[in-house]
């Protein structure tokens, strides 16, 4: 289990991005909504994206579920 975060605002091409609370390019606490623990990267993208309509993984701790 990994502890997952969604950003709060969209980059300009529309995605909310999705990061491990690990990851080096998390951004302020402010700017963030918690996802809570879960399994991988896929199923933390699957809840985020039941509270932003475009979601995506981060390209650098979330590789795997990072869509071009
Ligand atoms: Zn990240």
């Amino acid at each position: 289990m990994a502890e997952f975060y969604v950003e709060i605002n969209a980059q300009s091409n529309g995605d909310h991005v999705v990061h491990k609370a690990d990851c080096a390019h998390l951004p302020a606490k402010e700017t963030i909504q918690y996802l809570g623990a879960i399994s991988n990267c896929n199923s933390a993208l699957k809840k985020a994206g039941q509270l932003f309509r475009q979601v995506n993984g981060c390209t650098h701790c979330s590789v795997s579920s990072h869509t071009a």
